[in-house]
């Protein structure tokens, strides 16, 4: 997928998910030459969904990855290029921006970040050492490693209970360890966990160290209220706690909130003219896929109007 170096595009997208995707979509059908840069794989984080049911014109629910492999597909139909490498900085020139890559430079009108973000680390003891060797942040990606075992899952948001369930497929027993008494997922997920025979819930609860040898075996716990430590063994240990916006490369660049997601207008507009966020990255947003289709086709329309005005 070489492109040439220093080529100009009109507008340069910053992500491969459904934001970026869906801007992609409507810039090539307005007829404006346009890069997506991607540095992993095209789809971004719904890849890890086996069904979604809340995008609508599915009512069946379809799998994250089918869903952007639809979306990349129509809008490479209309003339979208994509290009696998890792955007590390924008640099303003006057009013061309340079993006820079792990491929080279590339030099746009507008450039739209659609970067969202990545799962957050524990941060714990065990977990850098053991990370591809039983602890995972992709039930999807590493669910079926563990047929037959019992499985830890950590958090309690929509990403955790999901992965949960999806577990139930591969897992014999599946335990989410959940800081709070409640969970923060949405009724309907809620409702199919509590349902599921292979789900136990440990509430209050933190892990406090992942153990092992090659592999591992077992999770050092603290209930939060009463302070009593226990042990666990698992096989495996999902960790679904929260996300990091992907914003390390427009640091300084953009402004950006304390979280670090990209403040924009209703426009998707950033301070820097010319420069646009779209998707999980911008501040406030509803980290849905839904939303990220709308922003990135919000960006690109307005992006399209500060080229053409
Ligand atoms: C397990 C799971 C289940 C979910 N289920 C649902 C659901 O059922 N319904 C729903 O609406 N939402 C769901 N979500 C949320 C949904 O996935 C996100 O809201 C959506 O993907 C956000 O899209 P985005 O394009 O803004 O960002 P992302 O999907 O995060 O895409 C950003 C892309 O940018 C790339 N990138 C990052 N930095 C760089 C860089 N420097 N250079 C190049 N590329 C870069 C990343 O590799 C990534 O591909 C789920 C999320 C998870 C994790």
């Amino acid at each position: 997928m070489a492109k040439d170096i220093n080529k100009q595009y009109e507008v340069i997208i910053i992500g491969g998910g459904p934001a970026g995707l869906s801007a992609g979509l409507y810039l090539s059908r307005a007829r404006l030459s346009s890069l997506l840069i991607e540095k992993g794989l095209v789809g971004g984080q719904i890849v890890n969904a086996e069904r979604v049911e809340n995008y609508p014109g599915f009512p069946e629910g379809v799998s994250g990855l089918e869903l952007t492999r639809l979306m990349h597909e129509q809008a490479t139909k209309f003339g979208l290029e994509t290009l696998l490498a890792e955007a590390t900085s924008i640099e303003l020139r006057g009013e061309q921006k340079i993006v820079k890559t792990t491929e080279g430079d590339f030099i746009a009108r507008a450039v739209i970040v659609a970067s969202g973000s990545e799962r957050s680390k524990l941060g714990i003891r065990g977990e850098k050492e053991f990370t591809g060797k039983g602890v995972s942040y992709c039930a999807t990606c590493d669910g079926a490693f563990f047929q037959e075992q019992a499985v830890a899952v950590v958090g309690g948001g929509n990403a955790a209970i999901t992965e949960a369930i999806d577990l139930t497929k591969f897992a014999s027993r599946i335990i989410v360890i959940h800081r709070r008494q409640q969970l923060r997922a949405t009724r309907i997920l809620q409702e199919r966990a509590f349902a599921e025979p292979k789900i136990d819930f440990l509430w209050d609860t933190v892990v406090e160290e992942i153990e092992g040898e090659d592999v591992v075996k077992r999770l050092k716990l603290r209930n939060v209220t009463s302070g009593e430590k226990s042990a666990l063994d698992v096989a495996g240990i999902f960790i679904s706690v929260g996300f990091q916006p992907n914003t390390a490369f427009v640091k300084g660049v953009l402004p950006l909130d304390t979280a670090g997601h990209i403040i924009t207008n209703e426009k998707m507009e950033t301070e820097i003219p010319g420069i646009f966020a779209a998707g999980d990255i911008r501040k406030n947003s509803i980290q849905q896929v839904i939303a990220a289709a709308g922003d990135g086709a919000t960006a690109a329309i307005y992006a399209e109007k500060s080229i053409r005005k």
